[in-house]
Order: structure tokens, then sequence, then C-alpha cells
């Protein structure tokens, strides 16, 4: 197959929602009806750790679990399917939005009586900025829920884009009796349990709507006004305005019955899009060459979003994951890291099958591969077959909280900096190396990476750590159009300047006044309270 033809027949999207929406249930149901499981079951394990709490023995099996299930492929009519996980914990939001960057598309799972909650809204925000489309997915109308068109009208009002139904629920709770499929006019009809197949549901013509009015009484009839009225405020389905994230198509179901389920996958396969070009902005020597890199593009290039320590603490190994932007993955092939420009030799490659870590056999744009190495990779870096490339786009927030570490045992300063070298280039946590010298800072946007960062110090660099508070409550990275005005700023602020893992100089900040009364002293000056890349 041409890689064209392998690249449009991919898609590769996330999952969102917030905590027991039924994310786990509905990715379960999507495994299980592409044949990429055989039993149910099988992704609940993870489940048990999805509520992080402070509990040491919670996170690392969070940690560990979610390397073997934060990726999953499968293959669904004559597509490759990949499905990226994104973790439930707010104090872990840095991670999702890194995620988001190398989806095409994402799949919005909502809880019908609660409709769009907090954590969700968050993802949206960066989907939205992506113009990233969403599919959405109404679960549990086998409960006593929301009407349809509250709901359809607050995900409107939060996602700020029309929705178009495609399908609409008779019913809901214990008189649930099944969904109305729009395109195909015929009613498919509810049966609570787990066992059935997608195909084992009957199907009834609206043309029989006497037979419906019959089975399912008034709640049939309720059923048509709404869904008229629904279709009569939304617009027409134009997949155009739906791959540029301006309308999102609107699935009613109960994935723990598997209903409704399998309308969400064909979706996926035939209105979601298939990898889309990505930009690369290479800078030589103030020199900067932006080129558009398509997915069918010869050259192998992908972007690493993601980095994981190995589960295994007895391996210093981590996991690069990286999203293939173009070209074809071999096994074998000679490697390049942008950044360093040197060669990378992982010692496994893997691709991820559901449940399993397979070698890599073959990859294109739009798969998600995993390296595996002992360093020389980072979040962000680029690697190509030898092409010179810099993908954008995987963003860094300016840490919200700060953090100073002081090491118990002095002999263990190498380690400490060892580990905490590393745990900054996975994005666990960022750190701050202070331009004066002095102990290390951590800055973190969420309370629990601080205690991630100690446990894992401890557990796998034999580190403790005590994590002191400090005067500090921002930073914005500065960068200036000369290096007079830069040395101008530097000169004046050398107690609050600091290097971050990526080696980028950052100001810290002990109000949100400092960086007005800095901006306004330095007008040539630029504060980012976002880096886009490593
Ligand atoms: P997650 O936190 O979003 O991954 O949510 P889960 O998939 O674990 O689901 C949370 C809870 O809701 C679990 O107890 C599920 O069994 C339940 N659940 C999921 N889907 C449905 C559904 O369609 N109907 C009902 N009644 N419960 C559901």
């Amino acid at each position: 197959m041409s890689y064209t033809a392998e690249t449009r027949r991919r898609r590769t999207f996330a999952i969102i929602s917030h905590p027991d929406a039924g994310k786990t249930t509905l990715t379960e149901k999507l495994l299980l009806f592409s044949g990429a499981i055989q039993i149910a079951g099988a992704v609940k394990g993870r489940k048990a750790s999805r509520h992080a709490t402070s509990d040491w023995m919670e996170i690392e099996k969070q940690r560990g679990i979610s390397v073997a299930s934060s990726v999953m492929q499968m293959s669904y009519r004559e597509h490759v399917v990949n499905l990226l996980d994104t973790p439930g914990h707010k104090d872990f939001s840095e991670d999702t939005y890194r995620v988001l960057t190398a989806v095409d598309s994402a799949l919005m799972v909502i809880d019908a009586a609660n409709g769009v909650e907090a954590q969700t809204r968050r993802l949206i925000e960066v989907c939205r900025q992506r113009d990233t489309p969403i599919i959405t997915f109404v679960n549990k109308m086998d409960r006593e829920v929301r009407e349809p068109l509250d709901i359809l009208d607050e995900v409107e009002r939060e996602l700020g884009m029309p929705c178009v139904p495609m399908t609409w629920p008779v019913g809901q709770g214990k008189s649930f009796g099944g969904i109305i499929n729009l395109r195909t006019q015929t009613m498919t009809v509810f049966e609570a349990g787990s066992e059935r197949r997608p195909q084992d549901f009957e199907a009834i013509p609206l043309s029989d709507a006497d037979t419906l009015r019959a089975r399912f009484g008034s709640a049939f009839d309720e059923a048509l006004e709404s869904m008229e009225l629904a279709v009569g405020a939304s617009p027409a389905w134009d997949h155009e305005a739906f791959l540029a994230g301006k309308q999102t198509p609107v699935f009613f179901g109960s994935g723990v019955n598997n209903f409704g389920v399998m309308e969400v996958l064909d979706a996926l396969v035939d209105l979601a899009p298939s990898p889309r070009p990505r930009i690369s902005r290479l800078t030589v020597n103030r020199q900067t060459t932006e080129t558009e890199v398509k997915p069918e593009d010869t050259g192998f290039a992908g972007v690493v979003f993601k980095v994981q320590a190995n589960m295994d603490a007895n391996h210093r190994d981590r996991i690069a994951f990286v999203r293939v932007a173009s070209g074809r993955y071999t096994p074998g092939m000679k490697l390049k890291v942008q950044r360093t420009a040197k060669e990378l030799r992982p010692t496994s490659v893997v691709t991820f099958m559901s449940q399993r870590r397979e070698a890599v056999e073959e990859a294109y744009a739009g798969d998600i591969i995993g390296f595996t190495t002992h360093g020389g990779v980072q979040l962000g870096d680029t690697i190509t077959d030898g092409s010179n490339l810099q993908f954008t786009g995987l963003p860094f927030f300016a840490p919200e909280m700060f953090m100073t570490v002081v090491l118990k045992n002095p002999l263990r300063t190498k380690q400490l900096q060892q580990g905490l070298a590393q745990l900054g280039e996975e994005g666990a946590i960022q750190v701050f190396k202070p331009d004066t010298g002095g102990n290390m800072l951590l800055g973190a946007v969420g309370q629990l990476q601080f205690e991630v960062v100690q446990h894992r110090l401890k557990a796998e660099y034999d580190c403790d750590v005590r994590l002191e508070s400090c005067q500090y409550t921002g930073a914005r990275w500065i960068t200036a159009d000369s290096a007079a005005d830069l040395k101008a700023f530097t000169d004046a602020y050398p107690m609050r300047l600091a290097h971050d893992a990526a080696d980028t100089l950052a100001y810290l900040c002990t109000s949100p006044y400092d960086v007005r009364l800095a901006q306004e002293r330095f007008p040539k000056i630029h504060f980012h309270p976002l880096r886009e890349h490593a």
C-alpha cells in the first residue's frame, strides 16, 4: 500500500471526559467491537487507580498502568485506529494537553445526568485552541438523566459550536427505548446487558410508526417531537465545518450496555480526519525555516509528546512516545534527534496493541510508537531519519507553584541532579536552576506533582529530599530581540533568573505585579507564560 493510502486509513484520537462519565467503559467497548480484545473487563484493571489521591501506591499504580494502557491501537473496517487516553487527575493536566497535540480528533464522553463537567471544560478549551474536531457521546441514557435538548443546549454553550445530532434517544432511564439513527431513519431497540453485540440489537424502520408507537407509546412521539426541534435548531451536517472544529456530531447511548457504541466507532472511521500536515519551524543561526510536513512525505519524522520512566525501577530506561508525522518507520532505521543532532539508538521500539506492547514492524503518520532509551530524548524533541525539522506546538505552562528541594544527605547530590534532570525531561515537574546558585527549584501546575516527584526521587534515585516553600509564585520565559536588551534586563534582575531543564531563561516572580512592573520597565523584553517546545 502506498504511503498516501496508509495514512488515509489512519485515525488518531484522544478520549476525553470528566472522571466517572464512562471513558474507561467506552474505551473497552470500542476495543471489543473492533475485535482488538476478546473479553470485556480487560481494560478495567487500571480503573482502581483512576482517582489518584496522594497515596504513593496509588500514584505508582497509575503511573505504571498508564504505560500499558494510555495508547491503544486497533484495526476496524480496513482502518487503523489509534486511541489515546488522557490522564484523569487535574494535577496532571499538562500531560493531557500534550496528549492532545498528538491527535487529529477527540471523542468527548458526557454523563447525561451531569452534562459538561469541570474537567471536560478544561479539555474542551485546549481542543478549541487547536480547532481539534470533537465527536460527542452522551452516555448513561439508561439512567434517569436530563432532557436531550437540555444537554445539547449545554454542550453548544460550553463548546461554543453547534451540535448536530446523529442519533436521538427515545425515553431514558427505566423507559429508555433506544435510539433513532437520523441518517438511516431506523430505531435501534435498547436492551440492557453487557453481552450483546451491536448486530444483536433489533432495528425497526421509522416508517413502521405503528409498531414503534405500539411498543414505546408516548415516549416515541415525544422523541420524534424533540428530535424535530433539535434538528430544526441545529445547522445541517457539514463535514468541513466539523473538520475545522466548528460543529460537533452528537451520539447518545449507554456504554456499559454496549448500546450506541458502534455508531461512535463508525463515526471515527467515517467522519474523523486522517493525519494532517504539521508545521516544522527550525531556527539555525537566527534564521527560521518553516516547512509543512505532509503525512505522506517519504522521510520519517515524528515528535516526542510524552516521556515515561520505566515501570521497573531496576531499569533506568524510559519510553519516549512519538507521534509519527510523516513517512514510514521500519526497524533498524537510523534516527536523529534534531535538538542534539545525535543519533538515537533505542533499545527497543514498540507499538501499543490494546493491552500489549509489541515490536513495531512498520508505522506511518498518525501512529504512536514508543522508543525505549537510556536518555538523549526530551519532551518536544523531533526525531527524523536525517532531515532537519523541528515540530512546534508542544506546550509547557509557566508553573503556578514552587518548592525548593533540600537534600537530606548531601552525598547524594549527583544522584539528585540526575533524578531532577530526568524528571524534568519527562515533564513530571519543571526544574529551575537559579542563575545565582543555591538549591534547585521545582515548579508545578498541580500540588500532586510535588508529591509524585518527592516519592520518585526516593524510590528511583535513593534521594531523600525535603520540599520547602519558597517566595516564588510564578515564572515567565524570557526572550529579547537583541542581545543588548537581554543584557540590560538580566543585569537588572540577577536574583530572579533561572534556567529550566531545556536551558531556557526564565524570570521568577513573587506576585502578578512583578511581571507587570518588569514589563513596564523593560518594554522590549518578551515575557512568555507558555513555552512551546524543548
Ligand atoms: P471513567 O472514570 O470516565 O473512566 O468512567 P467508567 O467507565 O469507569 O464509568 C464510571 C461508572 O459509570 C462505572 O461504575 C460504570 O460501570 C458506570 N457506567 C459507565 N457507562 C454507563 C452507562 O452507560 N450506564 C450506567 N448506568 N452506568 C455506566
